[in-house]
């Protein structure tokens, strides 16, 4: 039966294609006696077979498409997977206690987790118990005949759908086979939303309720511009929407005419238009989207793609190829910003009831436990530096006193390479994302110490407006125009100003065409974005005057008391 849900517009496109779902089955078994354990232990023997063949085809599939490295957690899993001593308490659990291997699997399985979990200093032991986890729920589903999803294994044109998708599960898409993406919950900034407008997979999220509508197989219609997906299209919405995705493909194809032009606004005046990235791969879609620079390197990727902490050298190469590969145009890198919904599999950070509010980014930075992980990615930055247009700015920075300890934490390591006779750059610029709205109030101050402002308004508008940034039912006050959000960024960029410092912005505000003109009236000087906004962003800009959008954002800022009439003025001065 047709029906049509709305959610939340995330990335661009619009695809008509079969719904994969990505939902975990149920797992849930009862613990029965059994007389034939003889029988039982082959049931178990069998599952371990099926877990074996489908982990080494998943481990071949990780190899080609992701390299080597990564695919070196399932031979961790594989070898869970052949540990005789494991296997030999499950079956002996079987045969002693006459119960059924599902039970003696999660008895055994349950004891080895917790005791590797209570070595709690040690990350090696935490990433014993995850592959453990992993593999007893492989072998499980086997047992109790259900599959698991397994996204890397997708090989035909399909839309996933799902409850919610991590940043790693976005992360093994192939945008060969994925055409789209729904999810139940998240908003336009959860880090998924924003990796599929970098990877250019059309995506809806908030639906609240896809995975209860959807059956595997069922054809969904998915326009990511606007937000509607139907279940089950007639032809005719088929073809509707088949005649969006053509409509976006020649207004992209407009776009890219301006991928070496300048940005230049009507009346002269030149605004730069940067990119944000997450891996070095990413450097092909800045390069195609004609970005200027990069305003925002998201480090922490590197740190989620890998079996564990990257090394010094690792992270060396990878710095490194960005900025050789933007040759003398600006690199803004971040310093990592672990937590909130960015995860590591091998760094077990205690359970919060807010980690967007809690132990993230700088914090765990400037913590003991981070002590040794920020000083080795600032050493692996400050060698790269020798290589380009390096600039560093550190995330989540609330009081000065942080940004003091980082910067002589930042300052103590370059003496230290210097020492060490290390080329290192002096030009490098050490800047701060503003997206607490305690260091957005005190811009004034923090102008005076730090070498540049980036506004993170993904965060900003979360902390300013308390309203969690995943979460659907609260997305409507999302509200980048509202004039609470514009009063603190004029704030922030005229503090910078004031000391003649720069300031930008690489929150997903700065490629929203409704906001662009008013940040072009308050004087941003950097906008960093999704690659992929780039250029309808430089089209946007090429049509305005800076006087005109002074005026504009005057208004906005002064007579204007809600996000609507701010939208309003906007329309009526853009059209
Ligand atoms: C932000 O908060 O605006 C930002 C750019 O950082 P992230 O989205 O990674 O939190
Ligand atoms: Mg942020």
């Amino acid at each position: 039966m047709v029906e049509m849900l709305k959610g939340i517009a995330a990335s661009d496109g619009v695809a008509v294609a079969k719904a994969y779902l990505l939902v975990q089955p149920d797992l849930s078994f009862n613990k029965i006696s059994v007389d034939d354990t003889e029988a039982e232990a082959k049931r178990l023997d069998d599952a371990l077979a099926k877990s074996t063949e489908e982990l080494q085809q998943i481990r071949e599939k990780a190899a080609q498409s992701l390299g080597e490295a990564e695919a070196q957690v399932f031979d961790a899993h594989l070898m869970v997977l052949s540990d005789p001593e494991m296997i030999g308490q499950i079956k002996q659990n079987v045969k002693d206690n006459k119960v059924n291997a599902e039970s003696a699997l999660k008895e055994v399985t349950d004891m080895y987790i917790g005791m590797f979990e209570a070595m709690d200093d040690n990350a090696y032991m935490q990433e014993r118990a995850a592959d453990i986890r992993d593999v007893a729920k492989r072998v499980l589903a086997h047992l109790l005949g259900v599959t698991l999803p397994n996204p890397s294994m997708i090989n035909e044109e399909v839309v996933v759908v799902a409850h919610d998708l991590t940043p790693s599960d976005t992360a093994q898409l192939d945008r060969k086979f994925v055409k789209a993406f729904v999810t139940d919950i998240g908003g336009r900034t959860s880090h998924s939303a924003i990796m599929a407008r970098s990877l250019e997979i059309p995506a809806i999220v908030g639906t609240k309720e896809i995975t209860a509508k959807v059956k595997a197989g069922d054809i969904l219609a998915v326009n990511g511009i606007i937000g509607d997906v139907i279940i089950d299209p007639t032809e005719e919405q088929k073809a509707e929407f088949q005649k969006a995705g053509a409509d976006f493909a020649a207004q992209k194809a407009e776009w890219e005419k301006l991928k070496e032009a300048d940005t230049v606004t009507a009346d002269g005046k030149h605004f730069e238009l940067a990119a944000n990235i997450g891996t070095p791969k990413d450097l092909e879609g800045v390069h195609n989207n004609g970005a200027e620079a990069i305003g925002l390197y998201r480090t922490e990727f590197l740190y989620m793609d890998s079996p564990d902490f990257p090394t010094e050298e690792d992270q060396f190469e990878a710095y490194k190829a960005v900025l050789e590969g933007m040759g003398d145009k600006p690199v803004v890198v971040r310093t990592m910003d672990i937590g909130g919904d960015k995860e590591l599999p091998y760094l077990t950070l205690p359970h919060e009831m807010n980690p967007f509010l809690g132990y993230r980014a700088l914090r765990i930075s400037l913590s003991e436990l981070g002590d040794d992980m920020f000083r080795t990615q600032l050493r692996a930055l400050l060698r790269a530096s020798a290589f380009g247009n390096l600039r560093i700015m550190f995330p989540m920075v609330a009081t000065l006193k942080e940004f003091r300890a980082a910067k002589k934490m930042y300052d103590e390591e370059r003496q230290k390479l210097i020492n060490e006779g290390v080329t290192v750059s002096d030009t490098i610029q050490v800047g701060i994302m503003i997206e607490i709205p305690a260091a957005a109030v005190l811009a004034d101050k923090f102008a005076k110490e730090v070498d540049f402002f980036s506004i993170g308004t993904n965060d900003l508008i979360q902390y300013t407006m308390a309203a969690d940034r995943m979460n659907e039912r609260v997305s409507y006050l999302y509200q980048p125009y509202n004039p609470s959000i514009l009063r603190l960024i004029k704030n922030v960029i005229d503090s910078a100003h004031a000391e003649g410092k720069w300031a930008g912005m690489c929150g997903e505000m700065a490629g929203d065409q409704t906001a662009v003109p008013i940040l072009m009236g308050m004087g941003l000087d950097e906008f960093s974005m999704s690659a992929t906004s780039v250029l309808k962003t430089r089209s946007l800009m090429k049509r305005l005057s800076t006087e005109d959008m002074k005026v504009l954002a005057d208004k906005a800022l002064n007579d204007c008391d809600t996000m609507e009439e701010v939208i309003e003025l906007v329309e009526e001065a853009v059209k």
